[in-house]
């Protein structure tokens, strides 16, 4: 209470503008996923791995738009591109040689042939899933409980944290999340527990026995919104065995784990190549892009025209410029070097303090993702983090952190995204205000 009210005193600005955006803005916001009561944090600017809110607060960026600004805001090299391709006209609906150079890069990292463009994460997840069902001719789409993919009809069922009764392993609920989803949408999408390979191959032999064969498995190959929830040993290979076999075509969305946890994503850290692969955020270092990668035999549906992958502003000559200096310019080898210095950094400097305070949870992430899971036990799937993950100490982290010029996501299912412009200053301004936290609710 002290804290929320400490920020309230704070962020009076937000205050005032959340008041006035709810007269014409619905809900006072851009997107539902921006809400938090009583009021969203208003920003005004952001440089490097800082941003300032409208009351003048200077905090360190750990919520870096969700994890789109992997390279820092206002990084010049972008800026630069940006600004130059504006010159020479934004937006002609026909393709420029940003757009292939930028398919090479992506073909090199990921090591899949093929590539189109998108403009969010849903849309890419959208296509990639419309794409995977021509290829096979099915309809079912198997995917993770809880994992979110996007807001488009197919994958709005069963994510987030809300539900009480998701059913047994073996026959987990398809739920709508929210309104305004067809039933029989929902029960089209059939989810899965994470990390455990067994399970769904028994969902996948009945659901076959049922006449009802999956077309895709779409999942992230590290879990990243019940915090960060990794692949076990060897989950990864038995899934993409398993959906071999059985003709599903497998698609890891990297949205949030791509350039995130490696110059090649999930799909070269892990060493397990997916069919296909959907990315956005970090993509596009700020401006709104999408991408889905494939192989040969699975693209060859677009190609011939079975699946019409389109879009006015897919390839816009203004996203292809950010991409492909985020690409060349910002996301070298030393920027990866640098983002796994601060992971270890943040990671031990954080599993310090749990040990020294005795804290019930651990501190867990890969590349410039990662965040402390509030938890006795390891959350291994959507069921051990609601089991387990204390949703309360979630919060009063969130409060600390914002309190004390810590800028993160709100929400206890999110995780942190550092940046290449982030230094050991910013991590160890963390692992401080961590560090307050436990010896607050130690005291
Ligand atoms: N897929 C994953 C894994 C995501 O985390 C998200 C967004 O958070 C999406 C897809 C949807 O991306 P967008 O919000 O750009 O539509």
């Amino acid at each position: 209470e002290i804290e929320s009210k400490r920020l309230n005193e704070r962020t009076k600005g937000s205050g005032d503008m959340y008041s006035r955006a709810r007269i014409s803005l619905s809900g006072g916001v851009a997107s539902s996923y921006q809400l938090r009561d009583p009021w969203p944090i208003y920003l005004e600017r952001g440089q490097g791995p800082k941003v300032w809110d409208v009351d003048g607060n200077e905090m360190w960026d750990f919520h870096n738009g969700f994890g789109s600004m992997l390279q820092g805001h206002a990084h010049p090299a972008i800026g630069e591109a940006v600004q130059a391709r504006y010159a020479q006209g934004t937006h002609f609906a026909a393709p420029t040689e940003d757009a292939l150079v930028v398919a090479e890069n992506l073909s090199d990292r990921w090591g899949l042939p093929k590539w189109r463009y998108t403009n969010s994460g849903s849309e890419s997840t959208m296509d990639a899933i419309r794409i995977a069902r021509a290829y096979t001719g099915r309809d079912t789409v198997m995917k993770i409980f809880g994992s979110y993919h996007g807001h488009h009809d197919t994958v709005m069922v069963s994510i987030g944290v809300e539900y009480d009764k998701i059913g047994d392993r073996d026959n987990l609920a398809s739920l709508p999340y929210g309104g305004g989803i067809p039933d029989a949408t929902v029960q089209m999408t059939v989810p899965v527990p994470f990390n455990d390979a067994e399970a769904m191959e028994r969902r996948i032999i009945r659901l076959n026995d049922e006449g009802r064969k999956p077309a895709c498995v779409i999942m992230e190959p590290a879990m990243m919104n019940l915090g960060v929830v990794l692949p076990e040993p060897g989950y990864l290979e038995q899934v993409r065995e398993i959906t071999r076999r059985h003709g599903i075509v497998l698609i890891f969305d990297e949205v949030k784990t791509g350039l995130c946890i490696g110059p090649g994503g999930a799909t070269k850290r892990f060493g397990v190549t997916p069919d296909m692969v959907t990315m956005a955020k970090a993509l596009g270092g700020g401006l709104p892009s999408g991408a889905i990668g494939g192989t040969e035999e699975v693209m060859s549906v677009v190609e011939d025209h079975t699946v019409f992958q389109v879009g006015t502003y897919n390839g816009n000559p203004l996203v292809m410029a950010a991409v492909r200096a985020n690409l060349e310019e910002v996301l070298t080898p030393d920027a990866y070097a640098h983002l796994d210095h601060l992971n270890e950094r943040i990671l031990t400097g954080c599993t310090e303090v749990i040990e020294r305070y005795g804290l019930p949870g651990y501190a867990v992430g890969v590349g410039g993702k990662g965040c402390v899971t509030f938890s006795p036990k390891k959350v291994v799937d959507y069921e051990s983090f609601k089991e387990h993950q204390n949703a309360q100490l979630s919060e009063l982290a969130w409060l600390f952190n914002m309190n004390r010029g810590i800028f993160m996501t709100p929400g206890r299912e999110e995780e942190w995204t550092l940046s290449v412009t982030h230094t050991d200053e910013a991590i160890d301004a963390y692992v401080s205000c961590f560090e307050e936290l436990a010896e607050a609710i130690t005291a």
